[in-house]
């Protein structure tokens, strides 16, 4: 640390991506990545873009927004399209959130979320999961707190109802609600239904995982027209061209090629039951994921030591070595053979653990 960092900063805990090792080829199962390439026409739209990579991007990403709009059935200027979903979480963290409207998130969450609150010099609470790791709705109920729920969870994958989620819309009418479903499209119910009734609900969406583009950082947000001028405000008051023209064109395309996300997206929903099946068969203990990775435990073995020893043998998982989910790992769902290899290691790993 220089001595000229901001005193506002200095106590700050940045947040830890997923590994990437560069020592060998693995196996990567360890940030919920997509195993699918985009799609031709993806690529195509990307290479004719970058022809023209002189001219800023347009700052409103019109085309790609009113796709958007398009597709989920409302107005376009209820979206906004930032530089990953991270973004948009952190636009939402400022917008929302001050000393009078503290977060509320759960104790077992997206990693991110208190590190958006440090940044942004906010005052957080974390409510505990349940025993078995669901989300009571009751406990959010009149909180008082600008609430985040990742809806599938992460990393547990489990996910809660669109009647839950307007409950807690209509419980904290004086505070925004921010759904974050970077995984929805893989087995949730999404609450972009719910925003024309609840002005007070901000849902976040992102191109990183169902639309194969993690790599191209886009996401985007949907609400009322007042939340989204608000994130506007705060996009255009810190980098209006945060979407650049080869991601807004590779977006657009993917979006006219939607059918080919959901297809892999119901492969993924396939390797994840077969995947967590056999898992179960080895001793595993599996949440009931909803996501495009796996939450599992085994009755052998130590989250901890699992990890590493998948690590020895090229297939990186993730493990938190945090309370209360340290025994756990999860792991990205991929290709059949990807999952095949998981498997086959992790059975090796057991034989030897006994
Ligand atoms: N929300 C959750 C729950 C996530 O796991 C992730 C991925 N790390 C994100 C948001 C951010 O995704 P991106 O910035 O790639 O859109």
């Amino acid at each position: 640390m220089s001595v000229y960092f901001s005193e506002k900063y200095r106590a700050l805990t940045p947040y830890t991506p997923g590994e990437q090792p560069q020592d060998m080829v693995y196996t990567k199962l360890n940030t919920n990545e997509s195993p699918f390439p985009p799609c031709e026409a993806v690529l195509k739209a990307a290479a004719d873009a970058a022809k023209n990579l002189q001219l800023y991007p347009d700052p409103d990403c019109r085309a790609l927004t009113s796709a958007i709009a398009g597709i989920y059935g409302v107005e376009e200027d209820m979206v906004t399209v930032n530089n990953g979903s991270d973004e948009t979480l952190n636009f939402a963290f400022m917008a929302y959130c001050d000393a009078s409207h503290p977060a509320v998130f759960p104790d077992i969450t997206y990693g991110f979320y208190p590190v958006f609150a440090a940044l942004n010099g906010v005052p957080y609470t974390e409510i505990p999961l349940e025993q078995d790791f669901s989300i009571d709705i009751s406990k959010y109920e009149n909180c008082g707190k600008t609430v985040f729920i990742a809806n599938p969870n992460a990393p547990t994958g489990i996910a809660l109802t669109r009647a839950g989620i307007a409950r807690l819309c209509e419980t904290n009418p004086g505070n925004v609600v921010v759904i974050d479903e970077a995984y929805v499209d893989f087995g949730a119910e999404s609450a972009v239904p719910l925003v024309r009734d609840h002005p007070n609900l901000l849902v976040v969406q992102t191109f990183s995982k169902s639309r194969s583009l993690a790599g191209g950082r886009l996401g985007y947000g949907i609400g009322s027209r007042e939340l989204i001028a608000d994130l506007n405000t705060i996009k255009y008051s810190t980098n209006p061209y945060n979407v650049n023209r080869v991601t807004a064109a590779a977006g657009l395309a993917s979006l006219q090629n939607d059918l080919v996300n959901r297809a892999n997206c119901r492969t993924v929903a396939e390797n994840r039951a077969y995947t967590a099946a056999r898992l179960e068969q080895l001793g595993f203990t599996c949440t009931p994921s909803k996501a495009n990775f796996i939450f599992a435990k085994s009755d052998k073995i130590d989250g901890g030591a699992l990890y590493l020893a998948l690590k020895k043998r090229g297939v990186l998982v993730r493990h938190f070595n945090k309370e209360r989910i340290s025994a756990w790992v999860r792991i990205t769902v991929g290709s059949r053979e990807q999952m095949d290899i998981l498997l086959a290691e992790t059975e090796k790993i057991l034989e030897g653990a006994k």
